[in-house]
């Protein structure tokens, strides 16, 4: 009922379990909080939500989440990637997205674009994701944002066409991304009634217009579908229990590994750093170091894990990081009461795409 109701008022889910403040009420992560124009966010002890009566629905706060809590229904990701797709296989490869306020004009037939309800709801995955599988160039078609109720959501929309721009440019493309008010003559069209049925409406007006029972299902099916895992019933306490091996549950965030891959699609790297909002690098002071493993137990992605030493008499530890894995949540930093770890947003290329971990060798034989 939580998820029907939430809905009903914001297209935006927490997925509590995923938030590195509710793993730990030390995390100083408040990435969605600075993020949302509205101030619709709150994080109070280990808890974030979301005040529906104030949240626009821009999306600013699900392209700034590291560890993908905040999930955007209205649409998924899933389905505006698939109309993004789609606009390209009708416009030679340009990707059309248009805002909700244009696409209510019903100037433009519908196949040829993708709907956001803003382009706050654009993020770089999506950018990135779409060269990978061929996009020549993007096109943002708005309905004059300068009188728009949802302006002040743009620097999200910026923030994401940037950071797309340096990841692809690390890469060696150079693709065009542009914004242009109203449709262009080519994509107009005299008579659009017909192109608009009740599939165009998208999910939460959908949603919104069928009993609460079926919207809940609805809703819960799109997010496990999203999230790739059911949403069980359990405490949030049963979920996120430390297990035997001394870890917390793991997470896979999606689109973090959907820009890799996309981004490995479109090239070698040709920078030596990559700085962007998606991957983190960690340095450990070793000196500082008592290997309590803190950081090992609460880090969300498997980035940081300790090694088993060969030897049981080895007075040496060893902990291994992944750049792949890393997500930028700062969580290890956070639990680090030695204060001996850093974060950085700029990663070493080679080291993201070679898959072998580095380590840090702490202690004296
Ligand atoms: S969708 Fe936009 S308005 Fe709503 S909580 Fe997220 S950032 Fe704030
Ligand atoms: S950005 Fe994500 S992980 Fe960070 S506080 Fe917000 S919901 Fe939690
Ligand atoms: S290594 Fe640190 S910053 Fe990176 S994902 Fe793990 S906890 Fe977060």
């Amino acid at each position: 009922m939580q998820v029907a109701e939430a809905l009903e008022k914001s297209p935006v889910i927490v997925v509590a379990d995923r938030c590195v403040v509710v793993r730990n009420r030390n995390a100083s992560c408040r990435k969605c909080v600075r993020a949302c124009p509205a101030e619709a966010i709150t994080v109070i002890a280990n808890e974030v939500s979301i005040d529906p009566a104030s949240c626009m629905g821009c999306g600013s706060c699900v392209a700034a989440c590291p560890t993908e809590a905040l999930v955007h229904v209205g649409p998924t990701d899933a389905m505006l990637k698939q109309a993004a797709l789609r606009s390209m296989g009708q416009n030679d490869g340009c990707a059309v997205i248009a805002c909700a306020r244009i696409a209510s004009k019903r100037q433009a037939d519908p196949e040829r674009y993708a709907e956001v309800p803003c382009f706050s709801r654009i993020d770089e995955v999506l950018i990135v994701d779409l060269v990978a599988q061929g996009a020549t160039s993007v096109l943002l078609v708005d309905g004059n944002c300068a009188t728009c109720k949802n302006r002040v959501c743009l620097e999200a929309a910026f923030t994401a066409v940037d950071q797309a721009h340096a990841l692809l440019a690390a890469h060696g493309n150079d693709i065009d991304i542009a914004s242009i008010t109203g449709f262009p003559d080519e994509m107009k069209v005299e008579d659009t009634s017909g192109m608009y049925g009740s599939s165009r409406r998208g999910f939460l007006s959908d949603a919104l217009g069928v009993a609460k029972d079926t919207a809940k299902t609805a809703a819960k099916t799109a997010i496990e579908n999203e999230l790739g895992y059911k949403i069980d019933e359990r405490s949030i306490g049963e979920r996120l229990r430390v297990g035997p091996d001394g870890k917390m549950p793991q997470l896979v965030v999606k689109r973090h590994e959907t820009a890799l891959n996309a981004l490995d699609m479109i090239g070698q790297p040709e920078s030596g750093a990559i700085a962007s909002r998606l991957f983190g690098s960690i340095s450990i002071n070793t000196p500082k170091c008592n290997v309590c493993g803190m950081c090992v137990t609460f880090c969300p992605t498997r980035a940081l894990m300790r090694d088993t030493p060969k030897n049981p008499s080895d007075r040496i530890r060893y902990f291994e990081f992944s750049a792949a894995d890393c997500v930028q949540c700062g969580l290890c930093k956070d639990v680090c009461w030695k204060c001996a770890i850093t974060l950085s947003n700029e990663v070493d290329a080679a080291e993201l795409y070679d898959f072998e971990p580095r380590v840090f060798r702490i202690g004296s034989a």
